[in-house]
């Protein structure tokens, strides 16, 4: 048996020494296989060497992050689309691309005329795509002074990015298009949606957060629509939370799921496995 992480940053290590000892950290922790999201122009580069000298093991992902989508923005993407065009790299997927407005709405149209393209690019091109969706903060907006007072309207009914997402896809889904809900965020009826129209749940270390919902939703969706993933260096999960994250802590998230969904390791692992393997073609 072993383990794959679906969304891995691993080249923001700064040194490749870094990056090539965590490599080998996560091969001994029986996770054979990892997928590099993409940011932006800049961290194309260091993901094509670093998959370039792991050829067997990590696998690079091609897109424009929502927020890193700026007035700029058409010029980037019409670089990544002649990257893929070019075909040097192999891509085993489009992302990670799709909206976020948690600290910042200015570009939010620009994030979905850039969420489109890069759904076009993935019918073209045939690739998965990773979604990352996160939605507007509960709280007030930050440019108001604590002296100027918010009207109700202002301080409630955040705009849901996966409400917009859910309906640009209910538009354009025609069956050929696959990918991933990356770090799942939304509800329980979301994932029932997300799931129906044929799409996986990307599951990381906030599985194992006490003050998560995540785990609930987990136990309700089947394994053969779960991907397991952690967002490093972001996201740790506990025993490890607030610290830096890595790939080799991927059996903690699926030792977790294990738990919740009261199957053991070794099946969690040979499935989900497999579905990594099924969409990005790995
Ligand atoms: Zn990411």
């Amino acid at each position: 048996m072993y383990w794959i992480d679906t969304h891995t940053h691993i080249t923001m290590l700064p040194t490749i020494e870094e990056q090539d000892n965590c490599m080998e950290r996560t091969l001994n922790a029986g996770v054979k296989k990892i997928v590099l999201a993409n940011v932006d122009r800049d961290s194309i580069e260091p993901i094509a060497q670093f998959c370039l000298r792991h050829s067997q093991n990590a696998f690079p992902a091609i897109g424009l992050h929502p927020t890193e989508v700026f007035e700029n923005f058409e010029q980037e993407l019409v670089f990544m689309e002649n990257l893929i065009n070019e075909n040097k790299t192999k891509y085993v997927a489009i992302g990670e691309t799709g909206i976020d407005l948690y600290h910042d709405k200015t570009f939010k149209e620009q994030q979905i005329i850039a969420f489109r393209e890069q759904l076009r690019w993935s019918k073209k091109y045939n690739l998965p795509v990773i979604f990352h969706v996160r939605n507007e903060s509960a709280t007030p907006q930050s440019t108001l002074t604590p002296s100027q007072t918010l009207t109700p309207s202002q301080t409630t009914t955040p705009a849901s990015a996966m409400d917009e997402i859910l309906d640009i896809l209910k538009h354009e889904q025609n069956g050929s298009i696959k990918g991933v809900f990356h770090c799942y965020s939304g509800t329980l009826q979301q994932a029932q949606e997300i799931v129906e129209m044929g799409f996986y749940l990307g599951i990381g270390g906030v599985v194992t957060f006490k003050n998560s919902n995540l785990s609930e939703i987990v136990s309700q969706i089947d394994l053969s629509k779960l991907l397991i993933e952690t967002d490093a260096p972001f996201l740790a999960p506990v025993p490890y939370r607030g610290q830096q994250n890595e790939s080799s802590y991927i059996p903690i998230i699926g030792h977790k799921i294990a738990d919740v969904k009261r199957v053991t390791p070794q099946e969690v692992a040979e499935i989900t496995s497999f579905n990594a393997e099924q969409l990005f073609k790995i």
